[in-house]
């Protein structure tokens, strides 16, 4: 089983010069070894099978890779040997790095999702390095023993579990200090099995990730998001504007960076230990929560420009996603459904299971007929049978009703029958 703890670091002045500038040649080595893998792939990528016989081809050179680009490391230090002060594992992990993002660019990651082209990193963009091991015991007291950095100060608010031992230790530089974060893993303890309980009438609960609440379940539970996000965006706001004002590389500005990234911190912060409470609540009340699927990219995407006959543009709800992009982006919703609620169920042995939301607000919970609902309307009131409710817990009703096995069917309008009628009516 593995365990990750993060513990708050106290670093001599010594020891943060020292951190400060293995981070920046760190930094350096990661763009130029990153430089050297656009390259080659700039002057290479042709295919080299439609190439006439006839014609001299210079000798293909390597592409960079992971062996390769550690190989470099030595004639690194040799040429300039400031680099022989950062510990061999952390440069090495440097190099790990590059490969890891030049992997995803290309590759993906397991569930083949690529992410997009490494970027260069700039000044104080560069911010973690790892120690992939460290001594058997490397607590000493209130201290933690770093390989060349020595004994570091640290506050220990909580011990290391018995039986865990330490894999690697990574120290970020963060806006309120620096932090070490220790992968901590035990063979013995199993990774927690998977838990299958069969979703019942009883035991299970439809959660619906709302606008006007963050979350609204089918029990009528309901939890409003704070909106601190918004509040200290007033805030941050505020001191953009003045950020922007401020000379750039003066004193004056930097602390104000890095006030601003302090507010960052704490907003991320309160959110984070908000959703946790938030999470156990919810399981508190079933043992099994349907949510539905959310697609981050889904959400975020533009609206279809819409046109009259004569070309005038039209209102398509852009302005009023907009609004829902913000709220959505402020509370968080789809970390809070993907990574935290599936997290503390696991702890709690419990199950969250993932529901397909299609339809889940254009259709009544109770006689599954057809209601269609704008963004706007806040209220489902059924024609068919009369049933008034929130528009939310309504949802909320609804996906557990898909997630116990009920299938919605979605009638769209195909636009074939909808020219014929309207020929009709003309
Ligand atoms: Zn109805």
């Amino acid at each position: 089983m593995l365990l990750a703890y993060q513990y708050k670091l106290l670093p001599t002045y010594e020891q943060r010069c020292r951190m400060d500038k293995w981070l920046d040649m760190l930094r350096h080595q990661y763009n130029y070894l990153l430089a050297e893998r656009f390259d080659w792939y700039e002057r290479n990528r042709c295919s080299i099978n439609a190439c006439p016989l006839l014609c001299h081809l210079p000798k293909l050179k390597e592409p960079p890779n992971y062996y390769s680009q550690k190989r470099s490391l030595v004639p690194l230090k040799q040429e300039r040997e400031w680099y022989k002060d950062i510990h061999a594992h952390v440069l090495q992990d440097m190099v790990k790095r590059v490969e890891l993002a030049f992997a995803r660019y290309l590759k993906g990651d397991s569930k083949a999702n690529r992410s997009g082209k490494p970027r260069f990193k700039g000044k104080g963009r560069y911010r973690t390095f790892t120690f992939p091991q460290l001594s058997a015991q490397p607590f000493m007291g209130n201290r933690i023993a770093l390989p060349k950095l020595g004994k570091v100060k640290l506050t220990q608010h909580r011990p290391i579990p018995d039986g865990f031992f330490i894999k690697t230790a990574s120290v970020t530089k963060k806006p309120d200090g620096w932090y070490v974060q220790l992968v901590l893993e035990d063979v013995s303890v199993p990774d927690a099995p998977s838990i299958n309980i069969v979703p019942t009438e009883a035991n299970s609960m439809g959660v619906d990730a709302g606008l006007e609440y963050f979350v609204a379940c089918s029990d009528g539970f309901t939890n409003e998001s704070p909106k601190f996000l918004r509040k200290a965006e007033e805030k941050l706001a505020k001191l953009q504007v003045k950020f922007a004002l401020r000379k750039k590389g003066s004193k004056a500005c930097r602390k104000l960076g890095q006030r601003i990234g302090r507010l960052h911190q704490t907003i991320a912060r309160t959110r984070r230990q908000w959703h946790f409470e938030t999470a156990g609540e919810l399981l508190d009340r079933a043992d099994v929560l349907f949510v539905e699927d959310l697609k981050v990219s889904n959400l975020s995407c533009r609206c279809k420009p819409k046109q009259d006959e004569e070309g005038r543009f039209l209102a398509n709800g852009q302005s009023a996603k907009s609004g829902l992009n913000k709220s959505f982006a402020d509370a968080g919703v789809a970390r809070f459904l993907n990574e935290i609620l599936p997290y503390k169920a696991e702890k709690a042995g419990k199950q969250v299971i993932k529901v397909n939301p299609a339809g889940t607000s254009q259709h009544c919970a109770k006689c599954l007929k057809r209601v269609s609902k704008q963004l706007s309307d806040r209220w489902h009131s059924c024609p068919h049978c009369g049933v008034e409710l929130p528009r939310d817990v309504h949802s909320g009703m609804l996906i557990k009703k898909v997630g116990l096995g009920v299938r919605l069917t979605i009638k769209r309008e195909s636009r074939k029958a909808g020219e014929a009628r309207a020929l009709s009516v003309g």
